[in-house]
Parts: C-alpha cells; structure tokens; sequence
C-alpha cells in the first residue's frame, strides 16, 4: 500500500461531496476487512478510579472539579473480570483519571489475580504513570498500555492539559517507552478541539503511522460544560477550525486505517454519544474494528462523567452486550474470539467471513446519505484521479 501523502490526508479532511467521501469510507472498510478481517473484539471497559489529579481544560473529572468521587476495590475489579468472561470478552480495559491514589504495588497484585483466574488480556489506561510502575505492572502480566496523545501540536496541547507541576507531559515519548517495556501500545486524538486546524489533524492521522500504533482511538471534541472549554464563548481556529462532527470522526477513522491497516480501532463511545442511533455502526463502517462495552457497575459508572450524556451509561454490562452484539450482527459482521490483540493474535475468527461482509457492506445505503450530506456538483471520478488511493 501507498502511504498518503500530507496534502492528500489534508485534502480529505476538507472534502464534503458524498460521492467522494463514500469511497472512501467504502476504501477503508475494505482495507478493514482484507487486514484485520470481519471479527469485531469486544474490550470490557472497568473505569476502576474517578480521581484525577489533572486539571485537563475540557475534562469532567478534572481536579478542580467537585464531584463525587470513587475508587474501587480489588474484589470489584475482579468481578468484573469474570464478568467480562462470563459475557465472552476478550481483553479487560482498566481505565482512571490519573490517579496516584491507585498504588502501583496494589494494582500489580490485582493484574497477577486476574491473570491468574481468567484468560483475558488486559489493557491499563491510566494516564502518565512513572515508567517503573508501568513496567511493574508489564512485569505482572498487563499486556497493552493506552494513552492518547489527543493531539500532536504541542502548543495546542499545553493550551488545554495544564502540566502537573513541574512534571513533564510527554505523551509520545511515555508510548515509545511502553513499546519497549514490550506493551501493545494504542494512542488516539480528539476531533475538533478549539483551535484545532486540519494542518494539525493530518499530522495527528500521520503521527499515528510513525509510531505503528496498535490501538487508535478517535472520538470528537466533548467538553463538560463545568469545565473552561465547556463556556460557550470559547476561541476557535476560525475557517480553518476542525468540527467536532460525526463528519469529521469517520473521515480521520477512515483514513487513519488506510496509513495504519493492521491497527484496532473502536468505534469510540463519544461518538456513540454524538450520534446515539447509528454512529457505533457508522464507525464500523468507516474502518473501526472494536466495541468497548462498559462494565463499570453502577453508582460508578454514572459518576464517570468526563462528559454528560455519555452513551450507555444507564445500561448494564449485560443490557450493553446484548445492544452491542445485536449491532454487529445487524451488519453482518462477526463477534472476535479470543484477545484479539494486533502483535498477540487471538483473531481466529477474524477472516472468516469477508464475502457475506463485503455483500451487507453493498446492500448498506451510502453512508454520505445516513449523514444527511449535500449532494455536490463535482462528480467523484474528478476526487479519486486527485486523491486515490493506490495500492
Ligand atoms: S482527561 Fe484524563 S487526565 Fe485529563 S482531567 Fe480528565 S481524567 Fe484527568
């Protein structure tokens, strides 16, 4: 495969004709299913802590924020391991605000019981912990570390993620360190940030390549509205300013499997969130390859507010797998076995069914058209002789 050139993920970003834009969504979801095949892995998320010590300018769970707050035990997050088992999962996502509140020590002995006691793969998801810790809980059998870069210009960064004192944020570099303590790492950026500019989203799309990313995440801008960015008068790139759309997500997923094919990408909740409907599908659609349902118990998982209204948080883990599968096999795609992580595999059933996939994929109507899209007076041949594709 041809990498895209800057100007071609550039160009894409900016293009609104359906024609165009279907074909690429249509080349992304081919490209999904030749590569990582017609499995969708089903990654249980447990939100294990809502303290933050970050003051992160768009974020609920920011620490100048007064909310109830939770930490769970270890009893907790051991039910919901085999909860995850028990609802054929393969991989178990433990997420926290940054939380120093969580010992390194404790959470490696939790890691060694779950492992222990099921076959799941874990994936930890707590910000910027020290690189001891991380190879602590390597070391304890954690197998995959995300960490969002949520962009890749630095200026705009520090604009919105206020650094912990005098501490460092790297969040680069903390993923090449992941990669040689031997973690699968997975990174991923938000759609439409205030002051985000297309230049800066196709270096995002680009950056998720260089650093061959094995899990990406693209979920649009959300700010709670208690927060600084959350005020309705807030600074915007102006004409050049990315818009927080479902649009916008499923362009950068789209392309964002096209420079990294073998990547697994969920079709994020914050989009499920934009579009409550349709838009988990949308993104299987444009490329993405994993669901996330949430097995955070209740009270907890309503108190996991990085943003109001998030989507399935008044369902439980057994109403939100039966929602998610039912959306998989709606369109003719399969639920992944084993961990299906990209380097450990586990994703026997992933190509098992690409001609009934690629058939529902033929009967589906046009996305350009479920998105309301203007037809435009260019004709798409005119689009793919400039931005093709080749491969
Ligand atoms: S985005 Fe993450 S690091 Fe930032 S305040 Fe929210 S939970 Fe904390």
């Amino acid at each position: 495969m041809q990498r895209l050139t800057h100007e071609e993920i550039l160009g894409w970003l900016r293009e609104t004709r359906p024609a165009a834009l279907d074909q690429l969504f249509a080349q992304a979801d081919q490209v999904r299913r030749e590569r990582v095949g017609d499995a969708v892995h089903l990654r249980g998320l447990v939100e294990i802590s809502n303290y933050c010590v970050r003051q992160c300018h768009y974020c609920g769970l920011r620490a100048a924020r007064s909310t109830p707050r939770y930490r769970m035990n270890r009893e907790e997050i051991v039910a919901c391991a085999h909860k995850a088992v028990e609802l054929g999962f393969g991989t178990l996502v433990m997420q926290a605000g940054e939380d120093f509140g969580i010992e390194a020590e404790w959470l490696a002995g939790v890691i060694r019981q779950i492992k222990s006691e099921t076959p799941l793969a874990i994936t930890l998801s707590l910000g910027e912990r020290l690189l001891d810790e991380a190879r602590l809980w390597r070391q304890a059998g954690a197998d995959r570390y995300l960490v969002r870069f949520e962009t890749s210009d630095p200026e705009l960064y520090a604009a919105i993620h206020p650094l912990r004192g005098a501490a460092i944020s790297d969040r680069v570099e903390l993923l090449r360190e992941l990669r040689k303590m031997g973690y699968e790492i997975g990174s991923g950026v938000m759609a439409g940030i205030p002051g985000q500019t297309y230049e800066i989203l196709a270096r995002d799309i680009e950056l998720f390549a260089e650093l061959d990313l094995d899990m990406i995440g693209i979920g649009p801008f959300i700010a709670h509205p208690e927060t600084p960015l959350g005020a309705p008068d807030v600074a915007t790139a102006g004409e050049d300013q990315v818009p927080n759309s479902e649009l916008m997500v499923l362009k950068a997923v789209a392309l964002t499997r096209l420079v990294c094919p073998e990547a697994n990408m969920p079709a994020t909740t914050a989009l499920a969130t934009i579009n409550t409907v349709d838009g988990r599908e949308h993104g299987l659609e444009s490329g993405a390859n994993v669901f996330m349902p949430i097995l955070t118990p209740s009270p907890y998982r309503q108190m996991y507010q990085i943003y109001p209204g998030k989507a399935c948080v008044d369902e439980d883990a057994t109403q939100c797998n039966q929602c998610l599968r039912g959306r998989i096999q709606r369109l003719n795609r399969s639920v992944g076995e084993g961990q299906g992580g990209r380097r450990s595999g586990g994703g026997e059933a992933a190509f098992g069914n690409a001609s009934q996939s690629a058939a529902a994929t033929k009967a589906r109507q046009p996305l350009s058209d479920e998105l309301g899209q203007k037809e435009s007076s260019q004709p798409a041949e005119e689009t793919l002789s400039q931005f093709v594709v080749l491969r």
